[in-house]
Order: structure tokens, then sequence, then C-alpha cells
């Protein structure tokens, strides 16, 4: 073992710079951070070649003097910390004391700053966290920092970094982020010269979500709930303005963007059973607790939180968006509203289970959140089990002969039922109509994905709710999914072919508008993303054009499909080739597949049918789903007591 000896303050600045100072984007947050801590109203950030070559960050905070300006660039040199205790209850954004100097460490830097007591301020000069030069300088109050070169020093780090135009897009978005996060600060980015952002800082945070994402969030509900010491504020969509992908989730804890599971659970929790599978609700939202009940200090980038009350939390954010979302006077009736067009159902998915149970939250509430509470309650979507007998019963009383039981279906799964359609189409059935099947709790382990027959014999019998074709073939039915069946069919075909996919030139080139950094993302995955059929152009702040997409997409699905496909590659797929391909082909398949609840003529579904009986390899969706479920004669006897 060689000699243990103790690292320059140089060298551990090197490596404090890889866990704070990723790339232009993280540089501009903690300067933006370090503006808010210094009381700035006013911020401005300039970038030229995606922040690499030059970034500046002004503000007109409370500055330095020429004293601390020095100490500043010190690794561990924080205003903000005194003492241990003071780590329990952090205020500000900033506190570890390592920004600055990492990012000396690594970069040429300018820094003017003065305070307004002092007369005059004072300019430094940097290399690779040297300071090289010190003067006087006229200036106003406030700091403005410039960081030239970015990773000159560690070209290993700089081989990481893309193209100017992503990491732009990352700075861009780190700007929008903390302008959501700081409504009372006026935010203004300048990107090679171009105003790209630009926010008026009143202290409403509507007015910043606007200038952020447009008229997309004029439809958004407000959130605004205090419970305890907490309190919850914000927009979130309503439920039928969902989104493909999480991108458009964004929380803060006390001012501070964190990503966090248990936030996202507890905003799609109160989302439960009015939102379609594979679609996710977008939000901006702030919570505010004691510092004490909060550690920040869990990661060197700040991103993360940990809760010392999860559950309070989770409950806090949970009902104060149901609550919310309850209040809407115009919230659907997702259990009945026609939908031709619904997206596809997934029975064998139901959303994952709520983290924390109901009963809990009793212990914890007041009296005045139990009452808000239980009107939510009240007022949410009944479950499922009636909705599928109301559905039933509809069918009777509109088709059908009266059944003898009312049906239940087991395994109650949670989204809106397409509507059912008045009549269910027989095609060489001369038997009576198979109805909904009731099936009680005991039989449903017997009704899974079926074994695929070989035998050929089989007829098709009809289709139920415009979504499961009924085909029998001996003694048994099999219910097959059409959504599902088609999406496998596609993906097959797709994955087949592993040439480049045909595409079609759109004539009118779709814009599409994206969340922060996913534009970047799937600029930076262009050409392959060509390979598959779609070409796609940068087209500002946020989005991207699309002028060619696979044939068998429908332009009408282009946009949401690019949405999925952007979220995926931002969640590290894009590791393996192989492995986006077969996402970029799950979307596809399923964007441009038939959906549940839409009329197929009986020749569509014939060949679908066909498909599915002849083919043993089509079991599931690309999801995971089941296509084809049975129902057997034997099932069916012993449920009307025949056996
Ligand atoms: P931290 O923010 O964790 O304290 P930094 O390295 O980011 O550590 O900053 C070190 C110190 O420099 C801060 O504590 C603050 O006193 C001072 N400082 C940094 N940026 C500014 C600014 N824009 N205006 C005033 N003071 C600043
Ligand atoms: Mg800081």
């Amino acid at each position: 073992m060689p000699k243990i000896i103790q690292l320059s303050p140089h060298i551990a600045n090197l490596i404090a710079a890889g866990e704070v100072v990723e790339r232009p984007a993280s540089v501009v947050k903690e300067l933006l951070e370090n503006a808010v801590d210094a009381g700035a109203s006013k911020v401005t950030v300039e970038i030229r070649d995606g922040g690499m070559t030059f970034l500046r960050v002004t503000d007109n905070g409370c500055g330095m003097t020429a004293e601390d300006a020095q100490t500043a660039f010190l690794r561990h040199a924080t205003s903000k910390l005194r003492s241990a205790e003071d780590l329990a209850a952090i205020g500000t954004m900033g506190f570890r004391g390592e920004a600055l100097a990492a990012i000396a460490s690594v970069s040429r830097i300018d820094l003017m700053t003065k305070t307004p007591s002092s007369i005059e301020g004072v300019s430094l000069h940097l290399e690779a966290g040297e300071i090289t030069e010190r003067t006087e300088a006229g200036c106003p109050d406030g700091t403005t920092i410039i960081v030239r070169d970015l990773f000159f020093n560690t070209p290993a780090r700089m081989k990481f970094m893309k193209s100017d135009t992503i990491e732009g897009s990352r700075v861009t978005a780190a700007v929008q982020m903390q302008a959501l996060a700081h409504p009372s600060v006026a935010y203004r980015m300048l990107r090679d010269g171009k105003e790209v952002l630009s926010t008026p800082g009143t202290g409403k945070l509507e007015a910043a979500v606007y200038c952020i994402y447009g008229r997309e969030c004029a439809h958004m509900v407000k959130v605004d709930s205090r419970w305890e010491q907490y309190s919850l504020t914000g927009y979130v969509s309503k439920p039928t303005d969902s989104r493909p992908s999480r991108a458009h989730q964004t929380f803060f804890v006390n001012g501070r963007p964190v990503k966090s599971k248990l936030l996202i659970s507890a905003l799609e929790e109160a989302y439960r059973n009015q939102i379609m599978v594979g679609k996710f609700p977008a939000c901006v939202l702030h919570l505010a607790l004691p510092a004490n009940t909060v550690d920040v200090n869990v990661h060197p980038a700040k991103t993360e939180v940990k809760f010392l009350s999860e559950k309070s939390v989770f409950d806090c954010v949970h009902y104060g968006v149901l609550g919310a979302l309850n209040k809407t006077p115009d919230r659907p009736n997702v259990q009945f509203k026609p939908a031709p067009k619904a997206e596809p159902v997934a029975p064998s998915q139901p959303p994952k289970a709520p983290i924390v149970k109901q009963e809990n939250f009793f212990r914890t509430m007041t009296a005045e959140e139990f009452r808000t509470f239980s009107t939510a309650v009240r007022e949410s979507p009944k479950p499922k089990p009636e909705a599928a007998a109301a559905t039933a019963a509809k069918i009777q009383q509109t088709t059908l002969p009266p059944l003898r039981e009312s049906v239940i279906l087991p395994q109650t799964p949670s989204f809106p039922s397409p509507a059912p359609i008045p009549q269910v189409r027989i095609v060489e059935a001369p038997k009576p109509v198979p109805a909904p099947p009731p099936v009680p709790q005991e039989a449903e382990a017997e009704q899974t994905a079926m074994d695929m027959p070989t035998v050929a014999d089989w007829k098709m019998v009809g289709e139920l709710y415009n979504s499961y074709i009924i085909v029998e073939q001996g003694d048994n039915a099999f219910l097959i999914d059409k959504h599902a069946a088609h999406e496998r069919i596609l993906f097959e075909k797709l994955k087949a072919n592993q040439e480049k996919i045909s595409a079609q030139s759109l004539l009118a080139p779709i814009p599409v508008r994206l969340g922060p950094s996913a534009a970047g993302e799937l600029l930076a995955n262009r050409a392959m993303l060509e390979e598959l059929g779609f070409e796609i152009d940068e087209f500002g702040e946020n989005t991207v054009v699309l002028r060619q997409i696979p044939m068998d997409l429908s332009p009408e699905n282009a946009a949401d499909a690019v949405e999925s496909l952007a979220s995926d590659l931002l969640n590290g797929r894009h590791e393996e080739k192989d492995t986006v391909r077969d996402e970029i082909l799950h979307t596809v398949a399923c964007k441009a597949a038939i959906k549940a609840g839409w009329i197929s003529d009986d020749a569509e579904l014939l060949a679908l049918v066909k498909q599915v009986m002849e083919r043993e390899d089509l079991k599931y969706c690309p999801h995971g789903r089941p296509i084809c479920i049975t129902l057997s004669k034997k099932q069916l006897e012993k449920q009307f007591k025949r056996s």
C-alpha cells in the first residue's frame, strides 16, 4: 500500500466539482441560488455557446465586501452556517460553502461585487481557483460573476458535455426552474444575445408559470392548502389534461427544486380513478414546511431531501391536491363520459397501491381537515364494481334480455371505462349474447393470460364495449383486448423490420412543446430517431418541430408519442441502443394501434383475431398486459350452478 497523504485543496475542489458542477446548467443553478440567498430581486443570466465558453449571472443582491469576496472562493467558505445546530434548520438555498470553490477550480472567473455601504466595489480574476488579479472597481450594488471556459483544465469532464444546443437548453431549464421556485425574483435570460426568458418577479406563482408554460397552464387547477405546519400551493393539471410523461411535474420544498418519489406518488394518488393508465398529471407545487422537519443535506447538489415525517408530507400533498381537484366544478364524469377515442385501458394494471393507507390518515387529521377530506371523498368517483354493474345494467336496459344476476367483476380496474355502446354486434352466434361474465373472487385466478390454442376452428362471436373481442373455440371462450393485440402485432412488425422504418413527411410540420431539458435530449438522439422514422428539428426553447414521422403513426398522435419518447430518453434509457429502439417502437405501436372504445368494423376485428389465434407468440402487449383471457365453459357452468 502506498503511503497515505492528505489531498491538496486544489484536488479536493476538483473532486467536489465533480459532484456539484456537472455541466453549465449546474453552475447556473448554484449561482442563481447564491443570488437568491443574497436577497436579489432581479437576476440576469447570459450564456454563449451553451454556457461552455461564457456564462454570466448578475444580481442586485447584498454584494460582498472585498474581504468576503476573496474568502468566498475557499472550500467550505460560507456565510450561511455558523454551528452544527444551524445545519438542522437551514433557511437558505446554499450552506455547504463549496459551490464557488468548485466552480472556480474548473474555470476562469471574473467577479465584480459591491455592498450598498461601500463606496467602491471589488473585482477579482481567478484561474483554476487561484486569485490572479484583484482591483477596486466602480460597479453597482450586487454581484456579477462571469464563468469562462468551463472545464478547460479537466478534459475528461469536457468529454461528457453534449452539444452547445443541448447544454444551452439545460441552462434554460435550470433558469426556468429557479423562476418557478422564486416567483418574487424577476429573472431574465439571454442566450447568444437573444432573450429567451423573462419573468416579472411579482411574487405571484401564476405569473411565473405563465411565462414558462404559456397558455397551456391556463386550465390548471389552483392548489392552496394549509395543514398543521405545512402549506401546499401551486397548480396541478385537470385529470383530463394529463400528460404522457412526468416531465411536467415540478416540486419545490422550501423553495428548492427537488426530485422525490414520495411527492410523485402523493400527487398521483390524488388522481387515482380519475386518470388513464400511462398518463400523468402535470404540476408546479410548492411545499413549505418548518426547516427542522426536512433534511436538505442528503445530496451534494441538494436535489434530494429527507422528510422527518414522510406520512404527513404524503398526506399533505395527496389531500391538498385531491381537495383542489374536487373543488373544480367542471370535474369530468370519468365513469360514463362518451369517449369514442379513449386511450387504452389496462385491466391488469391498476395504479400502484398508495404508500399510505387512508385509515392511518384519520388519526393525524385535524377536525377541519377531516371535514374537507370527507367531502372530497364523498365527491370522488365511485368505486369500480358499481360502475361495472351500472355499465352492465345500461346494456341490459337497452338491448339485452334481462340477466338474473347483476354483474360484478372482480379485480376492479381503476380508470375511466369506455362508454358502453347500445349494441352488441353479433357476427355468427345464434346463442344468447355473452354478457359480461359474472365471475366471483375465487374464479379470478383461473382467468389468466391464456395458453394459446393451436386448434384452428374458432369463431368470432362479437365485441364487448368496443374493446374486447369475444371468440369461441370448443369449450373455451376468449376475450381479446383489441388495443393490446393490435399494439403487439404492430410492435412485432416494426421490430422485425431492422431497416430504417418507413416514414411519412408532414406537409405541415408539427411543433411540440416539451418539458424542461426534454427538447435537448431528443435532439441529442436525432440520428437514432431518424432511423426510426422521426425527423426532428429545434424550434426555440423547449420546443421541437416534427417534419417526418413513422408511417404507422397518425399525425394526431405524433406529439404525444414524441413527448413519451423524450421522457423515456430522459429517464436514462439511452445507454443501449436496442433498448431505446424497443422503447420507441413500443411508443409508436401504442400510439398507432386501434384504441379500446373505437368502433371497428368486423373485417378489422377478424384480422386481429386471426393473428392472435394463429400466433403463439402473441400473448402480451409490449407493456406486459395480457392480450387475451380465457373464460371456460366450465367456469360459466359453475356460475350458473349447472355442474
Ligand atoms: P454557500 O452558498 O453554500 O454558502 P458558495 O460557495 O455558493 O457557498 O458561496 C460562498 C459564499 O459566498 C456565500 O455563503 C455567500 O456569503 C457568498 N456569495 C456567493 N455568491 C454571492 C452573491 N451572488 N451575492 C452575495 N454573496 C454571495
Ligand atoms: Mg451557494
